[in-house]
């Protein structure tokens, strides 16, 4: 099951695929986003050590999806780890 939200009404239910709201039959759905899994994305992007130094301090650059070692200056590519 999935979480939904009506874009018309805003009613969030659960279904697999629906077809249309429950409480007022819009088509406009969407699927609802958790929190928690911005979080940890971003928790994910922040993890992992310098490869240079082993630090694991980093200037996080969003718009060049870098990160930079605070301790050596080692750029590296802010990627997702799956
Ligand atoms: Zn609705
Ligand atoms: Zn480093």
């Amino acid at each position: 099951m999935r979480e939904w939200v009506c874009e018309n009404c805003n009613l969030v239910f659960l279904s697999e695929e629906p077809v249309s709201c429950p409480r007022c039959s819009s088509k406009k759905l969407r699927l609802k986003r958790k929190e928690e899994d911005e979080k940890s994305e971003a928790k994910d992007l922040k993890a992992g050590a310098c490869i240079n130094c082993g630090g694991s301090e980093f200037i996080l650059d969003w718009k060049k999806r870098e990160k930079i070692c605070k301790k050596c200056g080692s750029i590296m590519p802010l990627v997702r780890m799956h």
